[in-house]
């Protein structure tokens, strides 16, 4: 049996980890791997598009309302495929640390978790930029074995990219590759390939922009599930075989910001 593989994808916000996050672990099961995705952002949106839109408690919500989790079905839902999914829930705005929260959480789990053991491939959907200790929690505390960061061709999602990468060799984590997420900027793939290589690290997909993904993402679904016969669900299923196939990983050398300039003009 493979190691199991447990992934965090980095990167600014909005820039689409949950809905890659999710598309990959749809092609995943597909293939017949078990997958769990642990949703960590307190939008709660990795799981949504795996359960046909429905929303599903969270750990933290729980333990607040003062609940005993005991069972592992009370935290762990079965979406597409099998994929078993989990929402680990955000702090209260203005009170609690979310790096925290994350920990408190995933303790949690894996003290009745049982099917966690099981899963070939567990990808943690973490929020935001690495900007403080609190968000490389996972990785510290040897919940992540391997980090992937997601970016645009765009100035401030590379930069937030890059600012990962000091993160990572500050904690002296490899990094296991660069996805970009198009948005549609010119040269982004070239952009982005050079960022990736000059990082000392590899461009593993280039997901184009399609309005197929915000479609299926708003009706509730993933690519693979709702247009599985598309050139974009082929894309998220080329990323999801190099992830699992993955054995490669670099520490990053950020680049001084000058640079980063230079390769977005
Ligand atoms: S350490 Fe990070 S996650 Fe925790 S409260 Fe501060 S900024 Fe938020």
């Amino acid at each position: 049996m493979n190691p199991q593989k447990r992934i965090a994808i980095y990167g600014k916000g909005g820039i689409g980890k949950s809905s890659t996050a999710s598309n990959v672990a749809a092609a995943c099961a597909d293939e017949g791997y078990n997958v769990m995705i642990i949703g960590c952002d307190p939008k709660s949106d990795s799981s949504i598009t795996l359960l046909g839109g429905k929303r599903i408690p969270t750990i933290l919500d729980l333990l607040r309302d003062g609940m005993e989790i005991e069972e592992e079905d009370e935290v762990v839902f079965e979406g597409y495929k099998g994929v078993k999914c989990v929402e680990v829930g955000g702090p209260e705005p203005g009170i609690g640390c979310a790096g925290r929260g994350i920990i408190v959480a995933i303790q949690k789990l894996k003290k009745i978790s049982q099917s966690m053991k099981e899963m070939d491939l567990i990808i943690y959907d973490v929020p935001g930029d690495i900007v403080c200790g609190g968000f490389v929690a996972p990785i510290r505390k040897g919940l992540v074995s391997e980090a992937y960061v997601l970016t645009s061709g765009e100035y401030m999602p590379l930069y937030a990219a890059n600012n990962i990468c000091k993160g990572l060799s500050r904690i002296n984590t490899k990094l296991s590759g660069v996805i970009c997420n198009s948005r549609s900027v010119s040269r982004e793939e070239k952009i982005v390939s050079k960022f990736a290589n000059e990082i000392g690290s590899e461009l593993v997909a280039f997901i184009p922009k399609e309005q197929i993904v915000q479609d299926c993402e708003r009706d509730g679904y993933s690519v693979l599930e709702k247009a599985g016969d598309t050139d974009i669900a082929e894309v998220y299923r080329t990323l999801a075989r190099n992830i699992m196939a993955s054995d490669c990983a670099v520490d990053p050398r950020a680049l001084e910001d000058e640079r980063l300039r230079e390769l977005t003009r």
